[in-house]
């Protein structure tokens, strides 16, 4: 039951933790049993995916896009997801940026830090989030808010390892914390969400301990 896993899920979340139901791959019909349970949060990693489901699903769903996102798809979804977590570069956040405008909004998104010892294209350095925050064509654009910053520990079992690139993340966002609006720090995952928030986290994306595996 979904209901059951969502609610022993929670039971372990502090207060002010933000959970981020993560439902990719997953069917309308538990998306809603997790609806019923009272969850309003959804995570999706495709934009497709994500259009069709908010079709299908009450209009007070916050739609969150968690996973990595091209520009051209940026339009799709522009006119209704309340948080983009995987922002890392000036290009992206400029298309989001017009998506934005054309739709009369301000959309909130989260940059992308890459914390991982794995090798990935996604997510900046500390030196990228930098140049970004400080660069001309940043200060001009009037329809972004970035909220704070989102992170993936390496996929491994040495939590000393995980811990480390948790706690580098939250020290990287104390450093920016002051900026205006820049509040929410999305680190953890189903198998590393409790060690994030012992990190600092305030936002957790979490799937398969809620909806089963995929
Ligand atoms: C799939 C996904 C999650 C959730 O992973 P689980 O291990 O199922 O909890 C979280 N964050 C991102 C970016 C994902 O793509």
């Amino acid at each position: 039951m979904i209901a059951d896993s969502l609610r022993s899920v929670r039971s372990t979340l502090p207060e002010g933790v933000t959970l981020v139901a993560v439902s990719k791959t997953k069917p309308v019909e538990l998306l809603m049993q997790a609806y019923e349970a009272g969850q309003r949060v959804f995570g999706e990693n495709k934009v497709q995916e994500m259009v069709d489901k908010a079709e299908q699903m009450p209009e007070d769903v916050e739609w969150h896009m968690i996973g990595h996102l091209q520009s051209n798809k940026v339009k799709y979804m522009a006119s209704f997801v309340s948080l983009i977590h995987g922002v890392d570069s000036l290009k992206l956040l400029a298309e989001i940026d017009k998506q934005a405008a054309k739709n009369g909004r301000v959309q909130d998104v989260l940059l992308q830090m890459r914390i991982a010892t794995e090798y990935t294209k996604f997510g900046m350095d500390e030196a990228d989030l930098e140049n970004l925050l400080t660069s001309a064509q940043f200060s001009n654009m009037k329809n972004v808010r970035v909220r704070g910053l989102m992170g993936m520990a390496s996929f491994t079992e040495d939590e000393s390892q995980i811990q480390k690139e948790f706690s580098y993340l939250k020290q990287v966002f104390d450093r920016f914390k002051h900026r205006p609006d820049f509040d929410l720090l999305s680190m953890g995952m189903s198998g590393d969400y409790l060690l994030a928030i012992e990190c600092g986290s305030n936002m957790v994306r979490i799937g398969s301990s809620i909806f089963g595996d995929r």
